[in-house]
């Protein structure tokens, strides 16, 4: 099965948020929210004097996104098709794991901006757009709508330096599976937080580790979503009233 990941390259990174700006670009992601960012961990002392680590994020298309466990919409059954015309039925929520490509997205029709999956991220890779009149859950796609047009996702287009490498997991000739295969990439995760990211690091080992201290989750939020159906249509509920009035 097909999963698409990205393996992201600290030494070719040089922090000029050019990813960032066009991904919001591209998808008109008002401030102050965003579904990819870089942020700069350090500075750290050398013998050449101070230095610092990028950190680009996104979502993490994770292999058991806890994101989609917590939607409070009523599952339901929808066909999903692959490339090469295979087909699968499954019941889904607002939010789900595309079984062919491993993306997670948000079915912007049926979501009804409880926010149960903002909080459940351990990553804090989605936001919730109030900046909307009926509000919606947001986050990275890895830009599958821009696939269907073979290109590139516009971060990965646009980094100046070639630190983003998109590809398929499965596909043994691509340079995703070569360097996830070779051992050296590392993915944020703990004993806590095991739910298998798909977006890997490279990098300095001195930079690897400052990313493994400062950005390894440990906190299991989806468990603080207590009783996401009661509580997510409430909310939401709620939300809307207050527009209204
Ligand atoms: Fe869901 Fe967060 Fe994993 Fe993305 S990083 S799939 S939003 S749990």
């Amino acid at each position: 099965m097909s999963q698409l990941a990205m393996v992201i390259d600290l030494n070719r990174c040089v922090g000029c948020h050019a990813c960032a700006i066009a991904c919001r670009a591209e998808w008109a992601v008002p401030v102050p929210y965003r579904r990819n960012w870089v942020k700069r961990l350090g500075p750290d002392a050398t013998p050449k004097g101070l230095s610092f680590t990028f950190y680009p994020g996104l979502c993490n298309h994770c292999d058991d996104p806890k994101c989609t466990t917590v939607c409070p919409v009523d599952p339901e059954e929808r066909v999903f098709k692959s490339k090469s015309g295979k087909t699968k039925k499954l019941a889904i929520r607002a939010t789900y794991k595309d079984p062919f490509t491993g993306v997670v997205l948000v079915d912007k029709e049926r979501c009804i901006g409880c926010g149960n999956c903002v909080e459940a991220c351990p990553y804090g890779a989605r936001y919730l757009n109030e900046e909307l009149d009926d509000p919606k859950a947001d986050k990275c796609t890895f830009c599958v709508e821009r696939m269907a047009y073979n290109l590139e996702p516009a971060c990965v287009r646009t980094c100046i330096s070639g630190a983003r490498i998109f590809g398929d997991l499965s596909d043994s000739s691509s340079a995703v599976y070569k360097i996830v295969n070779s051992g050296k990439a590392i993915r944020l995760q703990s004993k806590e937080v095991a739910i298998g990211p798909n977006v890997y690091y490279i990098g300095k080992d001195k930079d690897i580790l400052l990313l493994k201290e400062k950005c390894t989750p440990h906190e299991r939020k989806w468990e603080n979503v207590k009783v996401p159906m009661r509580r997510g249509i409430l909310k939401a509920a709620i939300r809307k009233l207050a527009k209204a009035v």
